[in-house]
């Protein structure tokens, strides 16, 4: 019976991770946690998510995705914090952010993309929901009350934060929290260009990506059907991630991919091949 439950727990948090990306909460959304609170709540989420997901297991796909995102965080305008990021071992193209800066990538995600900037613009925008306090917004929209009362008695209510937590990784419990709404998706593209330019990685590589889902969701929606249906890549974010990365001052040094994401690529796949 072991195998029963483990298959269709590991499908639900697949399709809830998918549904993480998308949105439906304003931005303005006043944010009532500290960043400590945050942290903490996104540290017990992160532990339960690594219970249900399966984390990819190579520490060279590990450290390049981790000295990628890092690279990115330095550039954001949060890069006070700690950032984690590690490798969901799944072919579903996706990414995620917990509030406080833990930060999940799919294999599928790094195999799909066509180049290092393309991974680079989605990994860019997941650090974006953490930049702009996404995750803390909807708890403050969710717990507002809950939060105030234990914000004012200046206490860290143990219990309060398991509960957030708890709703985060809950694969079966309501998805409010991880809807951050199309405004907060537009304010994580807009940090993903400043991020990916500030790094010297071409910033327009998120457009193309997005691009490029539209065209395989035409193609073989199968693969592509939640990340499309929950994060669509609409014509209006691929122009205004374009028009914003055209009006940047213009510079030579800006890479679109290297050897390395090529490396990390073919030993994905020498790993384990296509599926036929
Ligand atoms: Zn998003």
């Amino acid at each position: 019976m072991k195998g029963f439950s483990t298959l269709p727990a590991r499908r639900v948090a697949l399709a809830w991770l998918l549904i993480a990306l998308p949105g439906c909460a304003a931005v303005s959304q006043m944010n009532l946690l500290s960043a400590q609170q945050e942290v903490e709540i996104g540290r017990q989420a992160a532990k339960e998510v690594e219970t249900s997901m399966p984390i990819y297991d190579d520490p060279v796909v590990a450290a390049y995705v981790d000295s990628l995102g890092q690279l990115l965080a330095r550039h954001s305008r949060r890069p006070d914090i700690k950032y984690t990021f590690k490798v969901v071992d799944t072919d579903d193209v996706n990414a995620f952010a917990l509030p406080g800066g833990f930060l999940y990538v799919n294999r599928g995600l790094i195999t799909t993309a066509k180049t290092e900037a393309e991974l680079a613009g989605v990994v860019g925008h997941e650090i974006g929901h953490v930049v702009g306090h996404h995750g803390a917004r909807q708890i403050s929209k969710q717990y507002g009350l809950a939060v105030l009362i234990e914000l004012a008695l200046g206490g860290q209510d143990p219990s309060l934060t398991r509960d957030i937590a708890a709703q985060f990784a809950n694969i079966g419990g309501t998805l409010a929290l991880l809807k951050y709404g199309r405004d907060a998706e537009r304010e994580a593209d807009m940090f993903a260009v400043e991020e990916t330019y500030a790094a010297g990685i071409d910033p327009s590589g998120m457009a193309a990506f997005f691009e490029k889902l539209m065209a395989l969701h035409e193609s073989e929606p199968g693969g592509m059907e939640l990340l499309f249906s929950t994060h669509p890549p609409t014509n209006e974010r691929i122009a205004s991630v374009r028009d914003q990365a055209a009006k940047l001052p213009p510079k030579l040094s800006l890479s679109s991919s290297s050897d390395r994401f090529i490396a990390i690529q073919k030993h994905i796949l020498e790993r384990r091949p296509p599926k036929p």
